[in-house]
């Protein structure tokens, strides 16, 4: 059909919204309807964005671009080095409404409460209206998840992963019964690599940078020089063929032993048997039920077990979907949810990397490189860190935001201030996620590279770590009293004698001293 001066309706599609058969486009018309995109400054200052994250975010982008244009459907696209561009995505908008005089605005539900916001902001300033889609990207609707949290005293991952593993019939007997006979293979995915290390690991796959992705590249590192990470090592899906591969390779390669060892942490190694699709699932280059799909399928043929593939498919139908909920049900108070009140700036070094703890220079310096670490690395390394040194939630809300390449509100905030800040006072994980450098000890290989001793609580060469973990405990005790899964650590710090809790807390004053 010809394409039509006028414009009916303009599909606003944001940078996290990469998939074309979203529902915004069932009754799209591509003789009066346009898809409007925008790459604006803000989206990489509003937070100081890693390089790889704004490659990744705008190279993903013109490719969507692209698949529009071959799929006939008008799209008006504002890249970050046309002339004149504006600031916000907001100004963009408004910019091109004045230009384009559409009839009506349609967007799918953004990944973020203050991007939502702007669009509706700047459809009620045109006086335009505006039709919000359901993201079907999702297993869930955010609706589903208010109905299951309604009247709960606690929301708990297992029961919400449950009512999904039901509802869309996965890892499930012909009788409707868990597979296996168990929910949940949590206690069989707890092992480490002891001495002899993670051996012959399968190498990710790579994904060679076409023209439109060297342009990207190139603009990046000019425009955002300063910013922090590399892009020397940017190898990350950009479109959904690169996103399918990453998906092949980590069924054949690495499920099988995913389980067992996904919380298992080794120098040098970021990647380990981890799937490395986040990005491209937050992106919806990937469609989350292929994942589940692929996964169960590798089990039902025999060629990975039980608990690894269920402890796969719980973090993707599960956590995945649970966060969502979180975050939607909680915003926009979640921004600032501090329990701890813990005020603490974050230590310069989680921009360098320059730190003698060696955990955290591994954690943070890979994260610099590459945009990514696991989630044990995030939640008992650099999230731990914080967590016992008291930092202001929202500090280290705005670090992870910016530094890894999977990063989107509604899944960062939730991980970030509740289950490893502790900051919501509980929606996320029902304690505190505290341990001493005994934790990482047992679970990597990284204490045997450093100075610090994990062992050992008060002293130059103590951990600090575990220096801080007394203190954290100490100083939170009326805090955490009232939660029974907190007695028994609460109990060892009254078991502490007074001069050795005192020389801890010195110790942890001259450590706070250090990092402020
Ligand atoms: P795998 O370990 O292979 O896991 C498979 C998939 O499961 C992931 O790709 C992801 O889509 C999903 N998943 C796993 N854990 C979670 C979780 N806790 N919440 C939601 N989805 C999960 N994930 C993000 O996608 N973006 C973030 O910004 C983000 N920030 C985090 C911050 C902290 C402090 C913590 C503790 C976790 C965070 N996570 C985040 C969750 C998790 O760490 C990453 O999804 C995972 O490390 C991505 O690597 P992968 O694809 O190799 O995942
Ligand atoms: Fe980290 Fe402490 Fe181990 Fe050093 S000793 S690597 S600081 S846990």
């Amino acid at each position: 059909m010809p394409q039509s001066n006028r414009v009916r309706t303009l599909v606003v599609v944001l940078g996290d919204q990469l998939n074309t058969d979203a529902a915004v486009f069932d009754a799209f018309d591509a003789a009066w309807d346009v898809v409007w995109m925008a790459e604006v400054p803000a989206e990489s200052t509003h937070v100081w964005t890693h390089k790889a994250r704004i490659a990744l975010f705008l190279a993903a982008m013109r490719h969507y671009r692209d698949r529009q244009r071959v799929l006939g459907r008008r799209v008006v696209y504002r890249q970050l080095d046309d002339p004149g561009g504006a600031e916000t995505l907001a100004d963009a908008l408004a910019a091109s409404i004045k230009r384009l005089e559409p009839e009506r605005l349609a967007m799918v539900e953004a990944g973020e409460w203050r991007v939502q916001q702007q669009i509706e902001q700047a459809a009620a300033d045109a006086g335009l209206p505006l039709t919000v889609h359901t993201d079907r990207h999702f297993l869930s609707t955010v609706d589903e998840f208010n109905e299951h949290a309604e009247g709960r005293k606690q929301l708990r991952l297992e029961y919400f992963y449950r009512e999904l593993r039901r509802k869309h019939g996965v890892l499930l007997t012909d009788d409707g019964q868990p597979e296996g006979g168990k929910w949940n293979y949590d206690a069989d995915n707890r092992g480490s690599f002891g001495k002899a290390g993670p051996g012959g690991l399968p190498p990710p796959e790579s994904y060679q940078p076409d023209q439109s992705t060297r342009d990207v590249l190139k603009l990046v590192a000019e425009r955002f020089a300063d910013h922090p990470g590399s892009l020397d090592h940017f190898d990350w899906p950009t479109k959904p063929s690169e996103a399918e591969r990453a998906l092949d390779d980590f069924i054949a390669n690495r499920l099988p032993t995913f389980g067992e060892y996904q919380d298992a942490m080794w120098a040098d190694e970021p990647f380990l048997y981890h799937s490395l699709i986040s990005s491209s699932l937050n992106l919806k280059l990937l469609d989350p039920r292929r994942v589940i799909e692929r996964a169960e399928g590798a089990y039902r043929r025999g060629d990975a077990p039980l608990a690894s593939v269920e402890g796969f498919i719980r973090q993707v139908l599960g956590w995945r979907e649970y966060v969502r909920g979180v975050y939607w049900r909680s915003m926009p108070g979640y921004l600032d949810r501090n329990a701890l009140q813990a005020t603490a700036p974050l230590p310069g070094f989680f921009w360098t990397g320059e730190t003698d703890m060696h955990c955290l220079s591994q954690a943070i310096g890979q994260t610099l490189d590459h945009g990514y670490a696991h989630h044990i690395q995030r939640l008992m390394v650099t999230g731990l860190f914080p967590l016992l040194l008291g930092v202001d939630p929202r500090a280290v809300h705005e670090w992870y935001l910016a530094v890894y390449v999977d990063a989107v509100e509604w899944v960062e905030l939730p991980n970030v201030v509740g289950m490893s800040q502790y900051g919501d006072g509980g929606v996320m994980a029902s304690k505190p996620y505290c341990a001493t450098g005994k934790y990482i000890q047992r679970m990597s290989n990284y204490c045997g590279g450093c100075r610090y001793n994990p062992a050992k609580a008060a002293g130059d060469d103590a951990c600090p770590f575990t220096t801080l973990y007394w203190d954290f405990l100490a100083r939170n005790k009326k805090r955490l009293s009232g939660n029974n899964r907190m007695s028994l650590q609460l109990k060892n710090v009254d078991r502490k004698p007074a001069d050795e809790l005192a020389a801890i807390r010195d110790r942890a004053a001259e450590l706070k001293a250090q990092f402020a």
